[in-house]
C-alpha cells in the first residue's frame, strides 16, 4: 500500500515518494515527473513558469555557488568563475578535450594528459562530476520544493553516443547530489517514449531523432521491436547548433555597420548585446516574417528570407549528418517509420522543412522540443516506479555474464556494464573423444572462478555426433533483451543440433547484493588472478598429459626405450604436481615434457613428410 505523510514544514500532504526524468543537457537542465492525476508527463516549472535551469555554475566571492539563471548572468563579467557546457567534460581526459581548449572560457587543467580532467574557479579545483552533481542538486531542491516531498530516485538521459565513462560520470554525479540514479537512459529512447513509442510490445519500427540544441547537433537511428530499443548509428556535430545561427546573424549586423573585430573585443558589452538580439531575432523569426530592434543608436533589421539564407550551411551540414548516420544504420530513408524533432533549434521553420523533405515524412513536432527528453524521462521513470507493468526496461547489465570453462572457470561472454539489448556468441569444443554431450553451466559475477560467483542455470546440449576431441564447434551465444531476460542458446554448427534456455539474471538481486559482488570481486582480485593462473596451468597440465599419453600408445615402436622410460617419468611427476597447486612449478614441468617429447614429434612429422614426398618428382 502507497504511504501518505504529512509534511512537516509545509504543513501539506505529502504524496508518495516518485521517480523523477531528468534531462541533464549542455545548455539547459529539466525535471520532469508523470502528473498523479492526469498520468501524463509534466515538466516541472517554477511559479513564474520557468522550467528550463542553464546548466551553468557560478563560484562566488565567499565559496557561495549559484546554478542557473543567476549564475548565466555572470557569464560575460566573470568568465573564469562561471562554468558551462560542463557535460562535455564528463569523463573525458585533457587530452581529449584540448582541441577545444579556445571555446572554454574558464581553466581546464592540463597537469597530467591521461587523467580526467578538472576545472579551475578560484582556487579550487573541480572535476566535471562534481560540477554536473550541482546542477542535479539543484535541480533536485526545486523539485522538491516544487513537489513538496523528498526526491531521491531519478532516472537521468545521456546522449546515445556517450560512452561507459561518460555514462558512469553522469551516475557518479547523481550520487554525489544525493540521487539514486536508477536508470541512465539515452536521449533518442526517451524522446521516443515522450511521443509513446515502443510502448506496445508488438510495435517494431525505426524511427530517427534529429536533436539541434543550442551548441551540439545528434541524429540517432533507432530500431524499436518487442520493447528494445537499440541505437543502430549516431552521427553530428558536437560544435553546431543555435548559438551559431546566433553567431552568423550578430556578424551580418555589424558587418553592416562596418564594425571591426577589434572595435568589438573592446566593447564586450554591445558585443553581447548584438548576440542577444540576434538570439531575439531568431526565435521571432520562427513565427514572423521580419524583425527589426535598436541596438544602441542604430537600427537593425533582418527578414526570414535573409535569415534562412544566412543559416542554410547550418541546415544543410545537419541533412549531411543525417545521411551518413542512415549510410551507418544501414538503412535508407523509405525504412525510416517516424522522425521525431528534439531541441530548441528545431523550432526554426527552415530546420524542419529541410529535415522533412530529407526524410520525405511528416515530422512529430508537437510536444515542446526543450521538453521532450526530459518528458521522456519522466515515462521511463514511472515505468521503474513498476506503474507500467508491461515493461521493465533495463539498459546495462549489473554483474558480468559468463559460463564455466576447463577447470571451474569464468568466461565472461557479456561484461558488466554492457548496454542491453546485448548479443555474443563465442565458440567451444569438446574435451573428449566421442563426446556426445556438452554441459553448459551460466553465472553472473565478477569473480575468476565460478563457485565465487552466482549459478542461474545450467543446462546439457544433448546429441553431438561423435567426433574426435577439439572437433565439435558448439556456438554459445548470450541474448540479453531489454526486459532483463538472458537467452542462452548453444549449438553444434556441423551438426546443427542445439539447445536453448531462458534466465532472468537480474532479479532475486538486491542493489545491495549487487554492490557486495563488485565489492568480493576488487577485494578477491589478487587472489583470484592467482588461482585463474593455477587452473590454466592445471587445464594445460591434463591435456598434455592426455594427449603425449596418446601419442606414445599409438607410436610405441617409435621411441627409444629411453625415449619411452623419460617420458613417462615426466608425464608421473607432471601428475603429481597437478593437485599440489604450485603452478610455476606445473609450468616447469609442462615444458619439461616439450622438450622431452620434441625430438620424437618432430621426426615422426619428418618421416611423415618424406613418405608422402616418395614418387613424386619436384
Ligand atoms: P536546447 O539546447 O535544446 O535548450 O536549445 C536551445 C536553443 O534553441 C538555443 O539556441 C535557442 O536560441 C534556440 N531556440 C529557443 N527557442 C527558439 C525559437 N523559438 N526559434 C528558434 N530557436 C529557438
Amino acid at each position: 500500500m502507497a504511504k501518505i505523510g504529512i509534511n512537516i514544514a509545509t504543513g501539506s500532504l505529502q504524496q508518495p515518494e516518485m521517480i523523477v526524468g531528468i534531462d541533464l543537457g549542455t545548455t539547459n537542465s529539466l525535471v520532469a515527473i508523470i502528473h498523479p492525476d492526469t498520468k501524463k508527463p509534466v515538466v516541472l516549472k517554477e511559479h513564474d513558469g520557468a522550467a528550463l535551469v542553464p546548466s551553468i555554475i557560478h563560484f562566488g566571492n565567499r565559496g557561495a555557488i549559484t546554478v542557473g539563471d543567476k549564475a548565466k548572468e555572470f557569464l560575460i563579467a566573470q568568465p573564469h568563475n562561471t562554468i558551462f557546457s560542463v557535460k562535455r567534460l564528463m569523463g573525458k581526459s585533457y587530452g581529449d578535450v584540448k582541441d577545444q581548449s579556445s571555446f572554454f572560457t574558464y581553466k581546464v587543467i592540463d597537469d597530467n594528459t591521461e587523467s580526467l580532467v578538472k576545472i579551475q574557479a578560484g582556487d579550487k579545483f573541480y572535476s566535471p562530476v562534481e560540477l554536473s552533481s550541482f546542477i542535479l542538486k539543484e535541480l533536485k531542491t526545486r523539485a522538491e520544493h516544487i513537489l513538496k516531498t523528498p526526491v531521491t530516485k531519478a532516472v537521468i538521459t545521456v546522449p546515445a553516443y556517450f560512452n561507459d565513462a561518460q555514462r558512469q560520470a553522469t551516475r557518479d554525479a547523481g550520487k554525489l547530489a544525493g540521487l539514486d540514479v536508477l536508470r541512465i537512459v539515452n536521449e533518442p529512447t526517451a524522446a521516443s517514449l515522450a511521443y509513446g513509442m515502443g510502448m506496445s510490445k508488438e510495435e517494431t519500427k525505426i524511427v530517427a531523432v534529429y536533436d539541434l540544441g543550442g551548441g551540439t547537433f545528434d541524429i540517432s537511428i533507432l530500431r524499436i521491436s518487442n520493447g528494445i530499443f537499440e541505437v543502430l548509428s549516431t552521427n553530428g556535430d558536437t560544435y553546431l547548433g543555435g548559438d551559431d545561427f546566433d553567431r552568423v546573424i550578430s556578424t551580418y549586423w555589424t558587418d553592416q555597420l562596418g564594425l571591426t573585430e577589434e572595435e568589438l573585443n573592446n566593447n564586450k558589452s554591445l558585443m553581447q548585446e548584438f548576440r542577444l538580439q540576434a538570439e531575439e531575432a531568431k526565435k521571432h523569426l520562427s513565427n514572423k516574417d521580419s524583425f527589426s530592434c535598436k541596438i544602441a543608436d542604430y537600427e537593425m533589421q533582418l527578414t526570414k528570407s535573409e535569415f534562412e539564407r544566412l543559416i542554410k550551411p547550418f541546415v544543410e551540414k545537419t541533412i549531411q549528418c543525417c545521411k551518413n548516420a542512415l549510410l551507418d544504420a544501414g538503412v535508407n530513408k523509405d525504412e525510416i517509420d517516424e522522425v521525431i524533432m528534439v531541441g530548441g533549434s528545431t523550432r526554426v521553420p527552415a530546420v524542419k522543412k529541410a529535415v522533412s523533405e530529407s526524410f520525405n515524412k511528416k515530422l512529430h513536432d508537437s510536444l515542446n522540443p526543450d521538453e521532450v527528453v526530459a518528458l521522456g524521462a519522466a515515462v521511463q521513470a514511472d515505468i521503474l516506479a513498476g506503474n507500467n507493468k508491461d515493461f521493465l526496461l533495463l539498459d546495462i547489465t549489473p554483474l558480468s555474464l559468463g559460463i564455466e570453462t576447463m577447470g571451474g572457470l569464468m568466461d565472461v561472454l557479456i561484461p558488466r556494464n554492457s548496454k542491453i539489448p546485448s548479443k555474443v556468441g563465442r565458440q567451444y569444443t569438446t574435451q573428449k573423444d566421442g563426446q556426445g554431450s556438452m554441459r553448459i553451466s551460466v553465472y553472473q559475477g565478477e569473480r575468476d572462478l565460478v563457485k565465487d560467483n552466482r549459478k542461474l542455470a545450467e543446462f546439457s546440449l544433448i546429441g553431438i555426433p561423435g567426433m574426435p576431441s577439439g572437433m565439435p564447434k558448439v556456438e554459445v551465444s548470450f541474448l540479453v533483451n531489454a526486459d532483463g531476460i538472458l537467452v542462452v542458446k548453444a549449438k553444434e554448427l556441423r551438426s546443427g543440433v542445439e539447445q536453448s534456455i531462458e534466465v532472468k539474471p537480474q532479479y532475486g538481486l538486491t542493489d545491495d547484493e549487487v554492490e557486495k559482488m563488485l565489492l568480493d570481486s576488487i577485494t578477491h582480485a589478487k587472489e583470484d588472478i592467482q588461482t585463474r593462473a593455477l587452473v590454466e596451468a592445471q587445464t594445460e597440465a591434463k591435456q598434455i598429459i592426455e594427449t603425449t599419453s596418446q601419442f606414445i600408445s599409438k607410436n610405441k615402436n617409435f621411441l627409444t626405450v629411453e625415449e619411452l622410460t623419460e617420458t613417462m617419468s615426466a608425464i608421473n611427476k607432471l601428475t603429481e604436481l597437478m593437485d599440489k597447486g604450485n603452478k610455476d612449478e606445473i609450468q616447469g614441468h609442462i615444458e619439461k615434457l616439450n622438450e622431452i617429447s620434441r625430438p620424437y614429434a618432430e621426426r615422426l612429422m619428418d618421416e611423415a613428410i618424406s613418405t608422402a614426398m616418395k614418387g613424386k618428382k619436384i
